[in-house]
């Protein structure tokens, strides 16, 4: 496909994209291929770090209607075929192979480095046609001064320049920079899942033999605490601790002390860790869940977690970005071919994310409760193992979850469903320019 030449500022854009994250980068790359002008505007210069490393089975879907799953397998991530869940006295549970659950090749997922695979996406982006200008920060929305829908939006690259872009539509896939719900005061956080992570990388730690050499590993701590442990490419592992505040910062604040306290709490990590060396720096992050008011403005739609963000421990949030971009490109196209960007074109796209993120909220929910374990719902519960497995992988949309969630019900409470997210900002509807 002929590459757009960024420099013809004259042509109007169809779409312009916030942040080449997994989010935007979907969203661009399938808005490219129907044949949209898309610009992307990314303030750092890829191949940048990231978190967010162990996919969901279920990310397959977005990565093959991108053309990329094969590339997956030809990069050579570490092969991921299970999570298993440990005790803080080293027991291991049994673990939910993917592969005993369903036969697809969605069975075998990734442990992922972020510079790699997210440059995969930026390169899938440009290779469609999307034009992607880095180290280009976008520093606001620009609204139209007569009825306030977005119609471009004012950015600043390196060296000091400032440009304005202009489109029918702006995506918003600044991930948990937020650049709309900070803006628009729409950021409503999760009280219950308040949470802080710190995280690092180790080399040398032990791997586990055979099938479970990729698997995720979540082991537990007192009080709801956990570790996670993600076995990467060379010679890696992503080890990261998530607690509440008070508990983490009991008696310091330095992330390094924090860790070695830590590893001690839990007889698998640190066995696991004992011959390993630690490498590079300690990261530390607070703000965890949120969601926003509303998933689109006239002229505007959120994806990824510009949109919302879900505590990690199911690994969920890749998923939901690829697959929010993937449903955000298609209510886009559409909205574009109608000739109407008004934000109630986006209701439905709203409702299917909060959908995907409410299921998952609700096992995150159930995962903190003092009542419960997975051995406790299961045992209770058997035939409703291999769906607790679909959740797990990231089929949340394939089929109901009601008699799991009453079955996780009889052990401890759930949240009722937020009801925004899916609702969109009153304002009068407005044709596409
Ligand atoms: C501690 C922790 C652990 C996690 N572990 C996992 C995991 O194991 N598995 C998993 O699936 N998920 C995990 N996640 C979640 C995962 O990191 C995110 O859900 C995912 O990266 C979201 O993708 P995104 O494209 O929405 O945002 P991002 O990946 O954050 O991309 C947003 C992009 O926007 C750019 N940007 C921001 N502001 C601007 C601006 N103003 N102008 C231009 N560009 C801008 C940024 O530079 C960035 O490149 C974890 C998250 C945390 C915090």
């Amino acid at each position: 496909m002929k590459a757009i030449d960024p420099t013809e500022t004259d042509k109007p854009w169809d779409v312009i994209v916030i942040g080449a994250g997994p989010a935007g980068c979907t969203t661009a790359a399938l808005l490219a291929e129907k044949g949209r002008r898309v610009l992307v505007l990314e303030k750092e210069k890829f191949p940048r770090y990231h978190i967010g490393e162990s996919m969901m089975p279920f990310c397959w879907y977005t990565l093959n209607r991108l053309g990329l799953a094969e590339k997956m397998d030809e990069i050579g991530f570490t092969q991921k075929l299970s999570v298993q869940f440990v005790a803080t006295d080293g027991m291991v549970s049994r673990p939910f192979y993917f592969f005993q659950h369903y036969d697809h090749p969605s069975a075998t997922t990734w442990q992922v480095e972020r510079m790699v695979f997210d440059q995969m996406l930026m390169d899938k982006a440009r290779g469609n046609g999307a034009v992607v200008l880095e180290e280009t920060k976008v520093l606001d929305t620009i609204r139209d001064e007569s009825d306030g829908r977005i119609v471009g939006v004012r950015s600043e690259s390196r060296d000091g320049r400032q440009d304005t872009w202009f489109a029918p539509v702006t995506v918003d896939a600044t991930g948990r920079d937020a650049l709309m719900v900070s803006k628009n005061r729409w950021r409503s956080r999760d009280p219950m899942l308040n949470k802080v992570a710190i995280w690092t990388y180790y080399e040398d730690a032990v791997r586990d033999p055979g099938l479970d050499a990729g698997s995720t590993t979540v082991a537990y701590l007192p009080g709801k605490g956990w570790f996670w442990y993600i076995p990467m490419r060379d010679n890696r592992v992503s080890v990261g601790v998530v607690a509440e505040r008070d508990y983490l910062f009991r008696d310091t604040r330095d992330p390094a002390e924090i860790m070695a306290r830590e590893i001690h709490e839990n007889k698998w990590i640190e066995s696991h860790l004992a011959p390993a060396r630690q490498v590079g720096e300690y990261w530390v992050t607070g703000e965890y869940s949120y969601r926003s008011k509303y998933c689109a403005d006239d002229g505007a739609v959120l994806v990824g977690d510009a949109f919302g963000f879900l505590d990690p421990v199911f690994s969920s949030g890749v998923f939901l970005a690829l697959k929010s971009g993937e449903l955000a490109a298609d209510a886009i196209d559409e909205a574009l071919t109608a000739g109407d960007v008004s934000a109630g074109r986006f209701q439905h796209y709203g409702e299917q994310v909060c959908l995907g993120m409410e299921r998952m909220r609700k096992i995150v929910y159930a995962f903190y409760n003092e009542n419960f374990s997975f051995g406790k719902l299961v045992k209770a519960h058997p035939e409703l193992r291999p769906k607790l497995t679909d959740l797990l992988i990231g089929n949340v949309y394939g089929m109901e979850f009601d008699d799991l969630f009453a079955a996780i019900e009889e052990i401890c409470a759930l949240p009722a469903d937020l009801d925004y997210g899916m609702k969109i900002p009153e304002r009068g509807a407005v044709a596409a320019a």
